[in-house]
């Protein structure tokens, strides 16, 4: 079988430096919130080109930190897509808030700003729940249409979260989405487009204040700097806890592997688009192939293909040692624990994409002859069943 993601090619291409650095981290000592945590931060923001950046435990709790930091809870929804992985939704349960699922569109699969705005009214008409928040996700590795997203929010007063887990560094019109967002939150999950080795995450932001909540949320609500304004402590302040927090600390040595692999991430990406070029021109003709949004720019965490045959394209695929998945195969508000939430107008989008889509080998290393032979694979197949 090639392998579907490909991180041993990345580890043999970082060489030495990266176990260096890892031993560094294990000689020096320094677990939690050593030097590197605040070296990659700073990175984070470079790269970003964001103001603040937060390292943090995982994607997942990327997505809680600001919905605690707002006061998000009972009686609050946020509005999300359906067709992504379960952390996006799961967020809004776990401070108490409400999912509300919006459709997508067909196109991105990222979510579609005018059912969107529908569903807000819906929600506001229905006098239950009080809007606060929408979570955009950058599915498969593309920006979601955040100047419409952006306006909306703005109109209702709601807080704008890009949930950039597996688009990480995409862009739009040349801009990060956190130009558009409140915050960007990413994971560092090994399979996504920057990844660690291990568990780790981060929170974008433009906000001042909100990056100081985020900083004592992070570490048990404990008291930060703004916190101890005109404040005489005859305690170390590390034990005043201002607020009701977590532990969601980075790892040390993931903040030394996520340095390394930071610094060759922007040459991924360029890799990466020239691979979906590829397969753009091997395949267009037979299958329906990715459409990247006008001026963006993916970041291609998945190649997803449509066919109506998704299960003999599959074993097909899998007798040629060639591995493909789905992503995702039961949208969020058909899964037991999210069927409860409101899905305004329904998602037959999400339902229908959900049917067909398949994805495909894709990494920085996938070489042009290994390709070739998955393209064939493909030409193959779709030229057997017409
Ligand atoms: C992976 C992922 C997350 C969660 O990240 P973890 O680091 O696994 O907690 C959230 N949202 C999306 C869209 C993801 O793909």
């Amino acid at each position: 079988m090639i392998p579907f993601i490909d991180l041993q090619a990345q580890r043999a291409r970082l060489g030495p430096a990266l176990e260096d650095a890892i031993l560094q981290v294990v000689r020096s000592g320094a677990y939690v919130m050593g030097p590197q945590i605040a070296e990659f931060e700073a990175a984070l923001r470079a790269f970003g080109e964001a103001p603040h950046a937060l390292s943090c435990g995982s994607g997942t709790e990327a997505l809680v930190l600001p919905l605690m930091a707002w006061e998000i809870g009972p009686g609050d929804a946020v509005f999300c897509p359906a067709f992504t992985f379960a952390a996006t939704a799961e967020v809004m349960p776990l401070v108490g808030a409400s999912p509300v699922f919006v459709d997508v569109l067909p196109d991105t699969y990222n979510i579609d700003p005018a059912r969107l705005e529908a569903a807000i009214e819906a929600v506001k008409a229905a006098g239950e729940l009080t809007p606060r928040a929408v979570i955009a996700v950058d599915l498969f590795g593309q920006p979601a249409d955040y100047p419409a997203l952006a306006a909306i929010c703005a109109r209702h007063g709601l807080k704008l979260i890009a949930d950039s887990a597996q688009g990480f560094g995409c862009t739009l019109h040349g801009r990060h989405p956190l130009h558009w967002a409140d915050v960007t939150t990413t994971s560092f999950f090994p399979a996504k487009p920057l990844g660690c080795y291990g568990d780790g995450g981060a929170v974008l932001s433009k906000d001042a204040r909100l990056q100081d909540l985020l900083v004592s949320l992070r570490v048990h609500g404990q008291a930060v700097a703004s916190d101890l304004e005109g404040r005489a402590l005859d305690h170390d302040p590390k034990y005043l806890n201002m607020r009701v927090g977590m532990n969601s600390r980075m790892d040390t040595i993931q903040a030394a592997v996520l340095l390394q692999k930071l610094a060759i991430f922007r040459d991924e990406i360029e890799a990466r688009n020239r691979v979906a070029a590829r397969y753009g021109e091997g395949l267009g003709d037979v299958v329906r192939v990715p459409r990247v949004t006008a001026g963006g720019v993916s970041v291609w965490a998945q190649y997803t293909i449509e066919t109506d045959d998704r299960d003999g394209l599959a074993a097909h695929l899998r007798g040629e040692e060639i591995p493909s998945a789905v992503y995702y195969p039961v949208p969020l508000h058909l899964q037991a624990p999210y069927a409860r939430y409101p899905a305004p107008g329904g998602l037959p989008v999400t339902e229908a994409a959900a049917r067909k889509v398949i994805s495909l080998p894709m990494h920085a290393y996938l070489q042009p002859d290994v390709q070739d032979r998955i393209v064939t694979a493909i030409r193959n197949f779709v030229k057997k069943n017409g």
